[in-house]
């Protein structure tokens, strides 16, 4: 590990992340979700703001480009097929891009299906990823521009990263997420182990982000469409695992 995550909450219920690496210098937020969170988060650290990464243009990760770019100056990156919706974009991205942040590798996958434009960003040194709006703890993102088929690929393509992967989610859903995985996997051990650490660490006020790779497949309705016991929660025993996904979140948007 050469760079540094500051984790914090913004708005409601979303996280800041600010990426800091000691030796060039360079800061990035990724989203920016609220620019006075994020200011205050730069000068509790000492830190200049040099980049924006950006997951998606919903307001709650893009709503603070302008703001954070006339006064910093900072150079905003974000999905090339979603220009237009992205506010003060500079570096247009897409999937399977790599460029270097300080002397750190950043890849780009896209991973739509909660916006069409989403990406998530990979940095394999490091052994971390900030995927949005993609996946939750114990969740997936709402599906407001996408097929479920898109989104099934978008979260293989996570789950697909080493097992060690530490994935950054953008918001603190994990209560209510548990208590739905609970309700469609009542009898998987890791998930009642997990929710009660979930609610150990929120009844403290602390957060649940990041997760890694490995704990979200063992744990994660929306990542085990071929979990026997899911499948036969939702009655599709057999059922081709895009369809048991599609399912899931049917369920879930009327939980
Ligand atoms: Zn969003
Ligand atoms: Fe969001």
């Amino acid at each position: 590990m050469s760079l540094e995550v500051h984790q914090f909450l913004c708005l409601s219920d979303n996280y800041g992340y600010l990426l800091h690496d000691p030796v060039s210098g360079q800061t990035a937020a990724v989203d920016s979700p609220d620019a006075e969170a994020i200011n205050g988060a730069l000068q509790a650290k000492g830190w200049t703001l040099t980049h924006i990464f950006n997951t998606h243009h919903h307001f709650d990760h893009a709503g603070g480009n302008e703001a954070l770019k006339a006064r910093w100056g900072c150079e905003i990156v974000g999905a090339a097929n979603d220009a237009a919706r992205i506010p003060g974009i500079d570096r247009q991205v897409g999937d399977g891009d790599n460029f270097l942040f300080g002397g750190v590798t950043v890849q780009v996958l896209e991973v739509p299906g909660h916006t069409s434009g989403h990406i998530a960003y990979y940095l394999p040194s490091e052994g971390i990823a900030f995927v949005g709006d993609t996946l939750f703890v114990l969740g997936c993102g709402r599906l407001f521009e996408g097929t479920p088929a898109q989104m099934w690929h978008s979260i293989g393509k996570l789950m697909a990263l080493p097992d060690s992967t530490v994935l950054y989610c953008a918001h603190e859903y994990t209560q209510s997420n548990a208590r739905f995985a609970l309700s469609v996997e009542p009898d998987n051990a890791a998930l009642v182990a997990r929710s009660a650490e979930i609610d150990a660490l929120r009844d403290k006020g602390q957060p649940t982000v990041p997760t890694t790779v490995a704990r979200e497949k063992a744990t994660n309705p929306f990542v085990r469409a071929t979990s026997l016991a899911l499948q036969r929660t939702l009655g599709m025993e057999g059922a081709a695992a895009v369809d048991v996904f599609a399912e899931t979140r049917r369920r879930k948007d009327n939980f």
